[in-house]
């Protein structure tokens, strides 16, 4: 048996190739075969797409999975790589992280041949399929956790061109929310991993909460327009409908936005993901359970701010995230993004 990781077919075959990407064994699990679609159609646009990175997000691989079905008889050029489950394991445990090592596999890039199953999966993804792609697409969700709109997110990147280049990628989606996040725990995400490697990669963030229809219909129009303003298809973006309406906007928000449990407890939402908050007003209520109400925390807003976020679910810890506010990207921002997008990238 091979024991790096590799594909069972040759990913150069013109049309639709289904197979494996093999992940070998280690002490620790046997290998791991993960599908994999390719739709080869020469020269063009070259794309990777993945789902389940995150357990416990299912629509990215249900998403991935309808792709498979559809874009057989809609892309025109180019090449399509979608790999629905990039951890089967966290998928079928539902759980963010591997079940057998404990590791979050967003934060393992780019990975190790001969690490835990987790750096295994890395450094597999990170060797074979990563090269192939100009453009990568991870599908995750909020989490089952949180309310939280239909978006796309990027996180700042230093090269001003690729930053610019990859908001506009994230825009293309047409989502109500696209979302320029500041996050201080960035080492190892596969998406600062292509970063480097001068990838242009957004994260899809399909809502959250559980899997529900109509939401699925509105992430897969969403990678639809996507494709579309990268010209592997023809046709017309629309804005999907949220909450009977319409509507994209880019927000931004600093790490200073992420609202922190003041204890452990239950947390009550007092607003809803979208709902615009003033100074001081009350975004939820954090119930410490070895009290009654006379010993329940307020937490306010501290500016003017969008809700993005808000904790719907599950007992919080102390310093546990609740609500992540954020406002329109502003204008000086949007500038110098429109000017540095007009550059040819070196
Ligand atoms: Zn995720």
């Amino acid at each position: 048996m091979i024991q790096v990781p590799h594909l069972t077919f040759d990913m150069d075959t013109p049309g639709v190739s289904t197979g494996h990407l093999v992940v070998p064994g280690g002490a620790d699990c046997e290998a791991l075969l993960l599908p994999l679609f390719s739709l080869n159609k020469g020269e063009g646009p070259r794309l990777l797409i993945t789902g389940g990175n995150h357990g416990n997000e299912l629509q990215g691989p249900i998403v991935a999975r309808r792709l498979v079905d559809w874009l057989p008889e809609a892309q025109t050029c180019g090449r399509v790589i979608i790999v629905p489950e990039i951890n089967p394991l966290a998928v079928q445990a539902w759980t963010r992280n591997t079940p057998i090592d404990g590791k979050n596999l967003n934060r393992e890039f780019p990975g190790s041949a001969d690490g835990s199953v987790t750096e295994r999966i890395a450094d597999a993804v990170s060797r074979l399929l990563l090269p192939m792609a100009d453009t990568v697409f991870d599908l995750h969700s909020f989490g089952p956790k949180w309310d939280f709109p239909p978006a796309v997110v990027t996180h700042p990147i230093a090269d001003s061109n690729l930053m610019a280049r990859t908001l506009r990628m994230a825009e293309a989606f047409k989502l109500p929310v696209t979302l320029l996040w500041e996050h201080d725990d960035t080492l190892g995400m596969f998406d600062t991993w292509a970063h480097r490697q001068g990838k242009l990669f957004v994260c899809a963030e399909f809502g959250g909460g559980t899997v529900g229809s109509e939401a699925l219909a509105i992430y897969e129009a969403g990678v639809r327009n996507a494709l579309v303003a990268l010209q592997l298809v023809k046709g017309n973006a629309d804005c999907p409908t949220f909450r009977q309406q319409k509507s994209s906007r880019t927000l931004q928000t600093l790490l200073s936005d992420a609202l922190k449990s003041p204890s452990r407890g239950i947390f009550e939402p007092r607003c809803s993901s979208l709902d615009e908050v003033k100074q001081g007003d009350v975004i939820g209520v954090l119930h410490p359970m070895d009290s009654l109400s006379a010993g329940s925390i307020k937490i306010c807003a501290a500016t003017t701010s969008i809700v993005c976020a808000i904790r719907s679910g599950a007992h919080v810890e102390l310093n546990e995230g609740v609500a992540i506010l954020a406002r329109p990207l502003d204008d000086e921002r949007r500038a110098h993004f429109d000017l540095e997008y007009q550059k040819v990238p070196e």
